[in-house]
């Protein structure tokens, strides 16, 4: 299958899914203009999309597993691949792509080339990961990427560029990694040939694996149209400052006892926040949202001054 051709195929799998009444359509969000706020000051956007709140409620063991997907539901395969539809869309014509066999969301050499690999050729998408549970993977039992399309991004977006990329950025001694400077968020810039580019992604997943931290990958196309990725090292102490386990058994008794959880945000980060797409899922927590708490928010995701150095400097070391 040549690119032009798993371009064409994967753009199908949504609407026809869309079309046949497997997914919800989420269009109407993006056309009511009550549903997307531009924080003042600032290059990101919030979204309210209630769809999205049904995508923690997975009941099956793994919920994505190409073995239990339904046969008369789109889908294409492609190296090791198998992408489909993302049931619970942020967007409409959002899709999921996952490894063809069952093993863990952990990313690995065989992980990192494919999602290069896919985001040089889905062009016409903004590929993403969420590694680990405090980075916002919500499935973390089968390997997955998600495809954002820019058809979608693009009403957000209107400048076709995402939030992030407005951000200056510093070079490091390695030429394909560049720091982001003014971000709220502390992540890298990745460009490169594509083998530079798995080269550095493969950097600084070690460097976060070997910590326990999360890790937010977004690829997409660049101003000079080579791909561009984004890599936000992840703290596990968010949002609470305890480490994840503790946090997420706070938020859950806050949600029985209160009724609903606790802090600003009633969702976690993931990706798309990170890259300063804000995706609420309640009108109330929608509201409240503003630049000054998306900045803060930003910041306390990610990983520590300390850390953050660390990081930079094993990844970056020749
Ligand atoms: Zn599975």
């Amino acid at each position: 299958m040549t690119p032009a051709e798993l371009s064409k195929r994967i753009s199908q799998i949504a609407i026809r899914d869309r079309d046949a009444g497997h997914v919800p359509s989420v269009a109407h969000v993006l056309e009511d203009s009550k549903h997307i706020r531009r924080l003042g000051g600032s290059e990101i956007v919030a979204v309210l999309n209630p769809v999205r709140s049904l995508a923690v409620s997975y009941r099956s063991s793994c919920p994505i597993c190409p073995a239990d997907f339904p046969a008369d539901r789109p889908f294409v395969k492609w190296r090791t691949r198998f992408i489909r539809a993302n049931d619970h869309p942020v967007f409409d014509g959002h899709l999921l792509d996952i490894r063809q066999r069952h093993s863990p969301h952990q990313l690995d050499t065989e992980g990192i080339c494919d999602f290069v690999s896919l985001a040089s050729i889905a062009t016409d998408y903004v590929t993403i990961r969420n590694e680990g549970e405090c980075a916002g993977a919500s499935v973390l039992t089968h390997d997955h990427n998600q495809l954002l399309p820019w058809a979608a991004l693009e009403s957000i977006f209107p400048t076709a560029h995402l939030p992030v990329e407005s951000a200056h950025t510093a070079p490091t001694s390695r030429k394909s990694i560049r720091t982001l400077e003014d971000w709220p968020a502390r992540g890298f810039a990745i460009q490169g040939h594509q083998d530079e580019v798995v080269d550095a992604i493969r950097k600084i997943a070690a460097a976060t694996s070997s910590r326990n931290l999360g890790l937010n990958l977004a690829a997409t196309r660049s101003r000079n149209s080579r791909t561009m990725v984004f890599a936000f090292p992840r703290t596990t102490k968010w949002p609470s400052g305890y480490p994840a386990p503790i946090s997420h058994l706070a938020r859950a008794c806050s949600r029985v006892l209160l009724g609903k959880p606790i802090g600003h945000f009633s969702y976690g980060f993931g990706t798309a926040q990170m890259f300063g797409l804000m995706i609420a899922t309640e009108r109330k927590s929608f509201e409240r949202l503003t630049s000054q708490r998306v900045h803060r928010g930003l910041r306390q995701a990610s990983v520590g001054r300390a850390t953050w150095q660390d990081i930079v400097a094993g990844v970056t070391m020749h």
